[in-house]
């Protein structure tokens, strides 16, 4: 069974790839989502206040401080959609089922975070999710969510891009009819990339793989599938790549001569000063190990997480 070539399906205010479901009849049409991702992923557009019947042009809404909690009420005339907005979310979160989500930023349906919270005229606070978007992520935590504001810094795009794709390739194992070997194939292949975000996590997983052949299926499927979410949502560190790194070229370097072995060495300790990007010393462990024929470093999964034409590890770590 390959995963290899899953697609992520990704939740998306419908707004960010250009439809016109604003307020004003407009959008918000994203580039990097609308032109750039739009060719690798299957984007499920969800446009809550349209779900909710408002049409366009309508007016706009606010987020209102009440005894019991934020109120979603429009502007001019008052009307309280906090239970139509709510009871949408309950919903839509019960029948999700995607590899990530991207919100608009700062709506007071679809904001994931610093929504303005007002009381009469002011603002009180602006530390608010949309009551859309709020309800979704409680009931998805291990879901990778961000808005496309946050999505233009290069290190935030990058974990997100990854954590969908690896999300892709775990559904499309676990939907399938998989044995054993396919999850032990699965869990090897990605070793490197749990060992850059949760080196801890990864003899866990390794547990989990070991009682495949006699565990229940489905409850097995289910805790691996959990337990890989979590180690894939840490964050990857620069010291945690740089020990993926020199890992993956102490299992390769005995094919390699004196002089491509020095010079893996030199592009990870430049990596790690901060003088490349990611992407140098991968392309070049990559070109060595699958020119070598090393297949089991060369078939890792961190060495190719997502379409290289996304060109997404091409900054330099701060
Ligand atoms: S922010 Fe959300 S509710 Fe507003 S137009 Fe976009 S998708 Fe619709």
């Amino acid at each position: 069974m390959t995963t290899e070539h899953a697609r992520p399906r990704v939740a998306v205010s419908s707004c960010l790839l250009g439809c016109p479901v604003r307020y004003n009849g407009g959008h918000s049409r994203d580039r990097f989502l609308a032109a750039e991702l739009s060719g690798y992923v299957d984007w499920v557009p969800i446009c809550p206040e349209m779900e909710i019947g408002l049409g366009t042009p309508r007016e706009t809404l606010r987020l209102e401080r009440s005894p019991e909690g934020p109120r979603l009420v429009t502007r001019r005339s008052h009307a309280d959609l906090t239970t139509p907005m709510t009871s949408l979310a309950a919903e839509r979160a019960g029948s999700l089922d995607v590899d990530g989500y991207v919100f608009k930023a700062k709506s007071p349906s679809c904001g994931i975070h610093g929504v303005p919270l007002y009381s009469g005229e002011g603002v009180a606070d602006r530390r608010h999710r949309g009551l859309f978007a709020g309800p979704v992520m409680d009931a998805h935590p291990l879901l990778a969510v961000e808005d496309e504001g946050r999505l233009r810094d290069a290190g935030l795009r990058e974990a997100f891009v990854e954590r969908i794709f690896a999300a892709a390739r775990l559904r499309a194992l676990l939907s399938g009819d998989w044995r054993p070997r396919d999850l032990v194939a699965f869990h090897s292949r990605h070793k490197m990339q749990i060992l850059a975000h949760a080196p801890e996590a990864y003899r866990g997983l390794g547990r989990l793989v070991a009682a495949a052949g006699t565990a229940p299926h489905e409850p097995l499927a289910r805790e691996y599938g959990l337990a890989f979410r979590v180690a894939l949502a840490r964050k990857a560190t620069v010291g945690r790549h740089v020990n993926v790194l020199l890992h993956c070229l102490g299992m390769i370097s005995e094919r390699l001569d004196r002089a491509r072995r020095a010079d893996l060495v030199e592009v990870i300790a430049s990596y790690r000063a901060g003088e490349v990007a990611l992407s140098v010393p991968v392309a070049l462990l990559r070109h060595h190990a699958r020119g070598e024929g090393a297949a089991y470093v060369g078939g890792q999964s961190y060495l190719s997480p997502y379409p290289d034409r996304l060109r997404l590890r091409n900054h330099v770590a701060a």
